[in-house]
């Protein structure tokens, strides 16, 4: 009917606009690498922040002793102890709690957050087994992983620059905002040392890192070519190692090793040759930050939900798709302006759809009931339905290439030198990389297309589990006071 060619009218133009060809991914990949270089060359230089992590050693493997970290950066956080036991017997043991920040505690002071994280850490420092700490006048260390952007002024100080992802957690309509705990400006090492200070827990924070930075970290320890990280979860970033005298911006001393971890920011990366429609144009209007995060919100796991609940309601509005009402839970968008999410359409529920491998696409239709209510649907409507998380997670996904593109160019890692056999390895992690098989499949397959077959042996990328936990870690013990 008429209708039916009006639905496949919108979604022809919206796969229009979201064509990634390789001429224009590559666009976007020398895009990538100019910003690099103009957000290296002096501060507010680019939308890319290229923040200097101050991280100018990264784990070797002869790392020794008992190191906590503290990973902050939802509505959980979680505290960590690894002994590590040097070349020969690396990681000894690793244990860790994930521990809840308790509702009334939602609304509270960043101070009472504080004293909550430190009372948890107290109590988990308490569970040390007799003998691992090893000499009683050296002070415990800690690597704290805070997961929102800082600027840093040392390896173990920084200040909060800006929220990012607007709120935390997902799926739950009481997440928390964390953003209310802590004003722009302050300093995150100070106020979890002061609140150490007031329960009496002898601790010092040695790297303070943002999850990007204690990916790369933990994927070095394991991979010594390792020279990037990519977190895709619900949020996008990512950290590079650059050679210390390639940053303009930076006035300090060289550092021994010439290297310098750079944390980019890249989920604010923007360009003209980014494939936006007009979807993603309201999206970001209404989104907590609009105009910022423009490349996060066509990759990463906030949003690819978002994008296709809001092409569904276009065809169900113009083309009556599900019959002559709009059905009520499509109208839900994902976000409140006060930053809790609702319950609503969400990343997981789109690629468990995508990715239904049934005949009759049971699952599609089993989502489209529980999750918005929809009920009797043809294997050809939801057939349509999978087509378009299929345009929505291909955008995302070759994108994803050509940022990691970017890098590789960035770094001289995207061509052959002669007879060099180089590996560069990239550790990615995330909830959307880990789960989300069809993105991922995508990702790599473009990254290969981008890079070519003969370069491509050459780079590898790898799941780093958790990466960001131990690589805090990591990086505590090899910025110890005691080295
Ligand atoms: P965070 O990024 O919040 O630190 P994760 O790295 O665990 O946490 O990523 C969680 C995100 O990953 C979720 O918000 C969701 O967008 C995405 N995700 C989780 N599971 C799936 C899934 N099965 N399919 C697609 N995306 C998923
Ligand atoms: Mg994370």
């Amino acid at each position: 009917s008429g209708k039916w060619a009006q639905a496949q009218s919108i979604l022809k133009d919206f796969e229009e606009k979201c064509g990634t060809p390789i001429s224009k991914l590559k666009q976007v990949a020398d895009a990538m690498n100019v910003e690099m270089h103009a957000g290296l060359a002096s501060e507010g230089g680019s939308k890319l922040k290229m923040i200097i992590s101050y991280v100018d050693n990264l784990p070797t493997g002869d790392e020794k002793g008992l190191f906590y970290a503290l990973d902050l950066g939802g509505t959980n956080f979680r505290v960590l102890r690894v002994h590590l036991g040097g070349k020969e017997h690396r990681v000894v043991k690793q244990e860790f709690e994930e521990v809840s920040i308790p509702p009334h505690l939602m609304t509270g002071s960043s101070d009472a957050l504080f004293d909550y994280i430190a009372e948890a850490l107290a109590k988990f420092v308490a569970t040390e087994s007799e003998g691992l700490h090893f000499s009683p006048e050296r002070q415990r260390e800690l690597g704290f992983t805070f997961s929102f952007p800082v600027r840093q002024t040392s390896i173990s100080s920084g200040t909060l620059i800006k929220w990012t992802k607007g709120f935390s957690i997902e799926d739950a309509v009481n997440s928390s905002n964390l953003y209310s705990y802590f004003a722009v400006g302050q300093d995150v090492v100070g106020e979890l040392t002061k609140a150490m200070e007031r329960i009496g827990l002898d601790m010092r924070v040695t790297a303070l890192v943002n999850d990007t930075i204690g990916t790369l970290a933990g994927g070095r320890y394991n991979n010594p070519d390792v020279v990037a990280a990519v977190i895709l979860g619900t949020g996008t970033n990512a950290a590079y190692v650059e050679r210390a005298h390639a940053i303009p911006k930076w006035h300090g001393l060289l550092p021994k090793s010439g290297d310098m971890v750079i944390n980019m920011e890249w989920g604010n990366f923007r360009s003209s040759h980014l494939p936006i429609s007009e979807y993603d144009e309201a999206l970001d209007i209404e989104s907590l930050n609009p105009g910022e995060q423009i490349f996060e919100k066509l990759i990463s796991g906030m949003y690819l939900g978002e994008v296709v609940r809001r092409v569904l309601y276009k065809m169900a509005d113009e083309a009556a798709f599900f019959g002559d009402t709009i059905p009520e839970k499509l109208k839900i968008p994902f976000i409140l302006r006060h930053g809790k999410m609702r319950k609503t359409f969400l990343t997981p529920h789109m690629s468990a759809m995508h990715q239904d491998t049934s005949p009759d696409l049971k699952i599609v239709a089993t989502k489209l009931k529980d999750i918005l209510e929809i009920s009797n649907t043809s294997l050809k409507m939801r057939k349509v339905i999978v087509e378009l998380c299929d345009i929505v997670a291909t955008r995302g996904a070759r994108l994803s290439a050509a940022g990691i593109a970017g890098i590789l160019k960035k770094i001289g890692r995207d061509t052959l030198k002669d007879g060099e056999k180089q590996k560069s390895v990239v550790s990615l992690d995330g909830g959307l990389y880990e789960h989300y098989t069809k993105f991922r499949t995508c990702m790599e397959n473009t990254l290969t297309e981008l890079l070519g077959e003969e370069v491509s042996e050459n780079i590898i990328i790898e799941h780093s589990n958790d990466g960001s936990g131990i690589g805090a870690a990591l990086l505590a013990a090899s910025h110890s006071q005691y080295i």
